[in-house]
């Protein structure tokens, strides 16, 4: 049994209005049977929170309970108090900013957008949509009584909780010597990213480590700096080997050269090397000796799952919380969106994060109608086809589905023009993968990807115009006709 707050809305100059852990404890009151006392205030603003160290009820309450306010937390907080007004919605996250866009990150670091740029949301929309949120960091969950515990054994109730505790960067081995030079950052969250911009105009070379988008992006947003000299390190013979075939990673190591960026292929870094505290340069395990003021680690995220191990009972997990049809975890009421969430993926027979903005902010929509058992859901389905779509240099890079995948009965078609090149995997008439790159930016990103989760006939669809693309039987794509 918990107990619900009735509570008006925050005002405020703006912005989440944080009520911090410690701060409410001294208004604490407690009532009869380890209930609550309510405190309200007057002018509209919110009850007092209190705080129970012991008895049954915590006194603070909400209808929804959100950890996390990245994208996916907080796209499921709007969308749910627009369909729920009268609910109570609390955010509950260790983050010290309002959301912001993950992705335009690497533009900021390189000066092109400035921290007001980022916000993923106008100024003042916890105001405006009447969300309430502590800064704090949540340590444990009794699923059985429908609370959660934050340090200092400070307890909210919920009747749903959503996690959106997204992802933690994978960073460097925890054994590699020089580790803790200053100059070697991790590159994940916006602390990180205020600190590299500061450093940036110092340095004139970095390495980059990674072999995945992020790094790729990384190296090349770099590289337009005229001053700076960029190497780009990773472990295998070709990056992004999940979703770029070996033609493709040549068109996107044409642009790294283009843009002068030094590549070392199946290269790792064994030592980094140091002066006076600072980073000077790295040892590869080639024996290469390269000079720089910055390693800047791009090594790929895992789900942020610590919860599921402090969950009574514990959730289940396996490279995320699983979660199944309305992302449910495996808690009665605990559902889970975002980088955090893993979720079935028919293409590769498992469960897996779709870790990528578009699916954070599909499922953060979708938690929310899930929550409140809404019919209303319209948008893409949060189960569909991985999508993803990025720029590398000149290059605007699509991919949907399983571009590389080997399935029985798949048949790959392949377009290479002195502009783009395409390859899609066709299982019959389906669509199962897809990927582009080229110079134009491809006005279709989205269609594709709902003709994978549709599993429409490509043949009947008649919507695409891939001006071009080579047709192989009964496969036609241009104005629906063979
Ligand atoms: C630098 C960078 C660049 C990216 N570039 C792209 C791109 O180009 N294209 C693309 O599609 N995707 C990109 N992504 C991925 C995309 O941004 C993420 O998929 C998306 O932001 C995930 O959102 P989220 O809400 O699930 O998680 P997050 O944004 O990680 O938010 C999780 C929040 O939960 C909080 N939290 C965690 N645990 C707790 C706890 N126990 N108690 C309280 N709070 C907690 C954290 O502090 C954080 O605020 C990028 C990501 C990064 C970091």
């Amino acid at each position: 049994m918990m107990v619900v707050l009735k509570t008006t809305a925050i005002r405020g100059s703006g912005g989440t209005r944080q009520l911090h852990a410690a701060a409410s404890r001294e208004e604490a009151t407690t009532g009869e049977r380890g209930g609550l006392r309510r405190r309200e205030r007057t002018g509209g603003t919110m009850a007092a929170p209190a705080v129970v160290r012991t008895g049954r009820f915590p006194p603070m309450s909400a209808d929804i309970v959100i950890v996390g306010n990245g994208i996916a937390g907080m796209t499921s907080a709007v969308e749910a108090h627009r369909l729920a007004p009268e609910k109570k919605i609390l955010m509950v996250t260790e983050q010290n900013h309002s959301t912001i866009n993950a992705p335009a990150l690497k533009q900021f670091a390189i000066g092109k957008l400035s921290r007001e740029h980022l916000l993923a949301f106008p100024e003042g929309v916890e105001l405006a949509h009447q969300l309430r949120a502590i800064r704090g960091r949540v340590t444990t969950i009794d699923a059985e009584h429908h609370r959660l515990s934050l340090a200092g054994e400070f307890q909210i109730g919920y009747t749903s909780l959503l996690l959106a505790t997204g992802s933690a960067p994978v960073g460097l081995p925890v054994d590699l010597p020089g580790r803790d030079y200053d100059g070697v950052l991790v590159l994940h969250r916006m602390r990180d990213y205020l600190d590299l911009r500061r450093r940036l105009p110092e340095a004139q070379e970095v390495v980059v480590i990674g072999g995945g988008w992020h790094a790729a992006e990384t190296a090349l947003s770099l590289a337009s700096f005229q001053h700076l000299r960029v190497h780009w390190l990773m472990r295998g013979q070709a990056g992004m080997s999940h979703a770029l075939d070996p033609r493709a990673f040549e068109l996107v190591l044409e642009q790294a050269y283009k843009a002068r960026v030094s590549v070392y292929l199946a290269t790792e870094v064994a030592q980094i090397h140091g002066h006076i505290g600072a980073v000077a340069g790295v040892i590869t395990t080639r024996g290469e000796a390269i000079r720089c003021q910055l390693v800047l680690a791009c090594t790929g995220t895992v789900p942020a799952t610590d919860l599921a191990a402090h969950c009574n009972p514990p959730l289940r997990c396996e490279r995320g919380f699983v979660v199944q049809y309305g992302l449910r975890t495996s808690a009665t009421d605990i559902y889970c969106s975002g980088d955090a969430a893993a979720l079935w993926d028919p293409q590769q027979g498992g469960y897996a994060p779709r870790a990528q903005w578009h699916a954070a902010v599909s499922q953060g929509r979708y938690a929310a109608h899930a929550m409140l058992a809404s019919k209303a859901y319209a948008g893409p389905s949060p189960f569909g086809a991985r999508w993803h779509a990025t720029q590398i240099g000149e290059l605007t890079v699509l991919t949907a589905g399983a571009p590389l995948s080997a399935m029985e009965g798949s048949e790959v078609i392949t377009e290479d023009t002195a502009n783009s090149y395409r390859r899609m995997v066709v299982v019959g008439d389906r669509l199962v993968g897809y990927l582009s790159l080229g110079r134009d930016q491809p006005e279709y990103g989205l269609f594709i990807k709902e003709l994978i989760d549709s599993g429409r006939s490509v043949t009947r669809c008649g919507l695409l115009t891939l001006k071009g693309v080579r047709t192989t039987g009964a496969l036609a794509w241009i104005g629906g006709s063979a």
